[in-house]
């Protein structure tokens, strides 16, 4: 399944973490709403939906029996607790993609980022930091989705979640949101002309000029 060099066409598999308020959820909507070959994986969790949240688009919301129990299937490629919630993501979503050669992008925090590299070592990792902890608290305040408790807790954990960055290989800084969006789309560009990638899909184009030699 995620062997790039057989003649299949397999698609890429992009894992974009950050600490909470960096802009992920922005700039992942916009990368999504401007290439169409990316298909952004629908995770699961058993936080409660937030206003204007649609299930089985922003996220499936699952109470917490049903994920343990499928946790217990094996239908997880990774899960993890954040926040005191659990999120995850469906192995079966992600290998119908990967398998009919289209890129799937993961929205996942660190420990899940984790769990992907263990059975996709081929994983493309992007991390997202914020331009300054100040900003990002500034950000997490503005969304206003969260109440000061919760703001604390993200704040606390977004520490422990930057502490990762080096996990991944490509840093991006979301100061300027365009220029961030430009350098997302970038990697994705760059990564679909690598070799293993192109040569499947370029077979018309390769196996005559292969054959030459
Ligand atoms: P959600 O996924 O539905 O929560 O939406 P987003 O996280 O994508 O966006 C939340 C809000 O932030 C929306 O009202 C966006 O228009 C706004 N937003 C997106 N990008 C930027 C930006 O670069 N700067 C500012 N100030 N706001 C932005
Ligand atoms: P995350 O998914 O990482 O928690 P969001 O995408 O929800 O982050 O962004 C957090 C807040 O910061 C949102 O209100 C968003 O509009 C805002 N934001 C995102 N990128 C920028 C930016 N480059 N400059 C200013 N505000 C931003
Ligand atoms: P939020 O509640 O703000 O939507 O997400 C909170 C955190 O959960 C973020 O750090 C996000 O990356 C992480 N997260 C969202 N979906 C998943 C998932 O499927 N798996 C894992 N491991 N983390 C996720």
């Amino acid at each position: 399944m995620n062997d790039l060099s057989r003649s299949e066409p397999t698609g890429l598999l992009f894992i974009v973490s950050a600490p909470s308020g960096a802009g992920k959820t922005s700039l992942v909507k916009a990368l999504v709403e401007h290439d169409p070959g990316l298909a952004l994986s629908v995770s699961c969790t058993t936080r409660p939906a937030r206003e204007g949240e649609q299930d089985g688009v922003h996220y499936h919301f699952l109470d917490r029996e049903r994920f343990e129990r499928e946790i217990g299937e094996g239908a997880f490629l990774e899960h993890a607790e954040v926040f005191g919630n659990l999120y995850g993501t469906r192995v079966a979503d992600v290998r119908r993609r990967l398998d009919a050669g289209r890129d799937v992008l993961l929205e996942i925090d660190w420990q899940g980022a984790r769990q992907v590299r263990e059975r996709f070592p081929e994983a493309i990792g992007l991390f997202v930091l914020p331009p300054s902890i100040e900003e990002l608290e500034r950000r997490l305040r503005g969304r206003g989705t969260d109440s000061d408790d919760v703001i604390a807790r993200r704040m606390a954990q977004a520490r422990d979640e930057l502490a990762h960055f080096a996990e991944y290989g490509y840093l991006v800084v979301n100061d300027r949101f365009e220029t961030a969006l430009a350098a997302l789309a970038a990697i994705v560009t760059a990564e679909r002309q690598r070799l293993a990638y192109q040569r499947p899909r370029l077979a018309t184009l390769l196996d005559p000029i292969e054959s030459i030699t």
